[in-house]
């Protein structure tokens, strides 16, 4: 049966039901003059606006095309080229200016050179109207030097507590707004479903709703209450849609994906962004089923518009409308192109490295391939965008009326995150925490680097460069340092190839307990691609050498993707992945070791154990049919949500308030949970649903709503959810969201009870 939304109205009395029409009447009534008065003066301005005026706010530049030097390859110290900058300003009147020439600058430089852009833009462009910065601010505002360096998504989704993201939002976006930025190219809402992408990391992990919950969050604290707000920034939902899903697993080849997929596990995730007021959406740069997204009116009209409801901005990836002629090769030329990205929906196109974008576009329109109401339609929401950010008031605040900037107040907001997130994997015979002063040795390739505990997007695109550090940010080596007393730190391999190994045997041979870090250096893109999932062995063989010594391995995974381990996972007495936790990530984990901080982070992700078995949590039941025909084939190394924590908790068998579920009953459910050890903890309640028959082969379990709550030692804490009938949604045969009538399971914990559908 089809599952309508139910109207709760009709059991109101009608006294009651009249009362809320008329304040909802008036609030829309507010609302509609509001937004009125808004579109009015952006409409206003469109009709002062000759065609390349048009054209050029649909333009968006790469610093480097105003700075002296040529594009990545800039003058150092980066400087901006004026006679570049009035020929980009004035002549082509290009409206958005982005990225950072090759490395992260100053406070002071940016607000130098945004102000330069937005006094000529102001004063000598005929329109007047400012430019529209935009910068991948990610992980905090990865491109400003010294800025609060936050954990990157994948490790804030380990946290599973929204309230984090909402503060590292809030935070990024008071410190974009201190470099005289307002609008960062982020959350990344592409669902993480395969580990082989080497953008896996910029990603909440591979489930629907922990994703759409820490996207909500995201969003929210990057806006604020309006993005008018000289400490909100204008957040960029990307890259819409279906990005994270090769079929090699590489970064931006071909993808095949089912209309019904699109629906049930990428709508959703961006659904909630829009939803949450999201200014922007940035296009993929793929292709799905052999039409590339950037010229997809399916894609970028009928869903993204006219089903989503989106308002805002669509920006183009990076060249992504030249590629439709250069590597897609859906268009003979950069001309054609042009007209079929438009058409389909682009508002601005990040060029970002020539000028011949506006030029082509002029043409286009003036022969009548693009109609001059698409060009209005972007121009209208490019307006709106500056109007609502206040560009208009003010093109950019001082920098010193942002005192907090890199503050300790910001460092403890990051801090947290990271402790949050860090992921005791396994920890036999609780040989986690560590005593400060037991005989350790520290080795392995990712133990003294701070690049690799902050990832890609960090200072510069890759993230490789060590100059642009903040001195007085650790290493895990160094933090460590300081806490335990009779620790031996010798590194022993570097990221493929072992070193000293000797020496390392030897050492290990004299300490108590050996922690060995291992993982993966910084990428993102293309140059992240992969064609191994196993760690390198290397890494390995530092391990099995280390093993045969008899000492306790800690194995310490400081990563973006999970590299399989399964080859030396039985020599480890305990594995603890800290994915990549920022700036603050060393002090974390060692808290973590120590047992400062009883780490609570738990997987978003399944954590394969084969790099050919690459399952998600909400698998089919097929998937589980082994090579003996029983079900025992879904095996992963660690489970989705798993995660440990030096307390125990004990979960009461969950009460259901009804075993019967209607559309216009929810069920609520109960569960009891205890922390049954000696030190406080924190814990995820986390709920799964399995339909047992469905029309369309269900998943085993679907998570279907979770809670993380703290418990003192001893404490209980009642936990409610929830369900209502469109928790268990899916999308039928006909492309519809429904619920079929029959019999339901749900599991908490080891816990499950029954329950129908009617
Ligand atoms: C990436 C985007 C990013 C853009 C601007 C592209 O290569 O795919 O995620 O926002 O560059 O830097």
């Amino acid at each position: 049966m089809v599952y309508s939304t139910n109207n709760f109205f009709q059991k109101l009395g009608p006294g009651l039901f009249a009362i809320i029409l008329l304040c909802s009447f008036l609030w829309h009534r507010a609302e509609d003059e509001q937004s009125q008065a808004q579109l009015r003066s952006a409409e206003k301005i469109l009709s002062t606006l000759s065609l390349e005026d048009k054209i050029g706010e649909m333009t968006q530049l790469t610093v480097d095309m105003i700075s002296v030097g040529d594009p990545f390859k800039l003058k150092e110290p980066h400087e901006l080229d004026e006679k570049k900058l009035k020929y980009v300003l004035v002549d082509l009147k290009v409206g958005s200016i982005l990225n950072c020439g090759g490395h992260a600058y100053s406070r002071k430089h940016w607000h130098k050179i945004i102000g330069r852009m937005q006094e000529i833009a102001t004063t000598e462009k005929e329109s007047g109207i400012p430019i529209l910065y935009g910068i991948d601010a990610i992980h905090g505002t990865n491109y400003t030097l010294d800025a609060t360096l936050f954990p990157q998504q994948i490790a804030l989704a380990a946290t599973w507590n929204p309230d984090l993201a909402f503060n590292q939002g809030k935070v990024t976006a008071y410190e974009t707004r201190a470099s005289a930025i307002p609008w960062t190219f982020s959350p990344v809402l592409d669902i993480g479903r395969d580990p082989r992408w080497p953008r896996f990391w910029e990603t909440f992990g591979e489930d629907v709703l922990l994703a759409r919950k820490m996207g909500e969050a995201l969003v929210k604290g990057y806006q604020g209450e309006s993005i008018a707000d000289q400490h909100s920034v204008a957040a960029c939902l990307k890259h819409f849609l279906g990005y994270s899903v090769t079929m090699t697993g590489k970064d931006r080849t071909q993808a095949w994906i089912p209309p019904r997929f699109i629906e049930e596990y990428f709508v959703p995730v961006f659904q909630e962004g829009i939803d949450a007021g999201a200014a922007t959406v940035m296009i993929n740069s793929g292709e799905i089923n052999g039409i590339p997204v950037h010229c997809n009116p399916e894609i970028l009209q009928t869903l993204l518009r006219d089903q989503m409801g989106f308002k805002g901005v669509a920006v183009s990836d990076w060249e992504d409308i030249k590629y439709l002629h250069t590597r897609h090769k859906v268009a003979a030329s950069y001309k054609e192109a042009i007209g079929m990205a438009i058409n389909a929906g682009i508002d601005m196109s990040m060029v970002p490295i020539d000028t011949e974008f506006p030029v082509l576009l002029k043409q286009l329109v003036e022969e009548g391939v693009v109609p001059i109401t698409r060009i209005d339609e972007s121009v209208q929401r490019i307006l709106q965008l500056k109007i609502d950010l206040g560009l208009f008031e003010n093109t950019h605040h001082k920098y010193e009326d942002y005192p907090d900037f890199a503050s300790e107040k910001h460092r403890l907001e990051s801090l947290e995150a990271a402790r949050e997130s860090i992921t005791l994997l396994k920890n036999d015979k609780d040989i986690l925490p560590l005593n400060p002063q037991k005989k350790i040795l520290l080795c392995g390739p990712t133990a003294n680097s701070l690049n690799y505990l902050n990832g890609g997007w960090t200072n510069t695109w890759q993230g490789t460069d060590t100059i642009y550090n903040e001195a007085k940010k650790l290493t895990v080596a160094q933090a460590m340092k300081q806490d335990f007393n009779n620790m031996k730190f010798l590194p022993g391999s570097s990221l493929d190839e072992l070193q000293s190994i000797d020496e390392i045997v030897k050492a290990a041979h004299e300490a108590e307990v050996t922690v060995v870090c291992l993982g993966e250096g910084t990428y993102t893109e293309k140059p992240g691609d992969l064609d191994d999932l196993d760690l390198p062995e290397a890494q390995l063989e530092l391990v099995r050498r280390i093993a045969e010594t008899g000492t306790n391995i800690v194995l310490l995974l400081i990563q973006g993707r999970p590299r399989i381990v399964q080859s030396i996972e039985p020599l480890c007495s305990a594995a603890v992945l800290a994915y990549l936790p920022g700036n603050e990530g060393a002090q974390a984990i060692t808290e973590v070791l120590l047992g400062k901080v009883n780490p609570s982070g738990k997987l978003p992700f399944t954590y394969p154990r084969f790099s050919n078995s690459l399952l998600t949590y909400d698998h089919k039941h097929t998937d589980r049919v082994s090579r003996t025909f029983d079900f025992s084939a879904f095996n992963p190394q660690w489970q989705f949500g798993h995660g440990l924590s030096y307390t125990k908790f004990q979960y009461s068998e969950p009460r259901l308030s009804s075993d019967r579920l209607s559309k216009s009953n929810e069920i609520t459910v109960e569960v009891e949970v205890t922390n049954v050890g000696s030190m406080p903890g924190k814990e995820t309640v986390q709920l799964y649903v399995s339909d047992e028959y469905a029309s369309i082969t269900p998943s085993v379990k679907r998570l279907r709503a979770f809670e993380k709550i703290n418990l003192n030692a001893g404490e209980s804490k009642l936990v409610k959810f929830s369900i209502k009938a469109d928790d268990l949604a899916f999308v039928n045969k006909h492309n519809q969201w429904c619920v079929e009538e029959g019999d339901f399971s749900l599991h908490i914990d080891k816990h499950s009870k029954s329950f129908t559908y009617i």
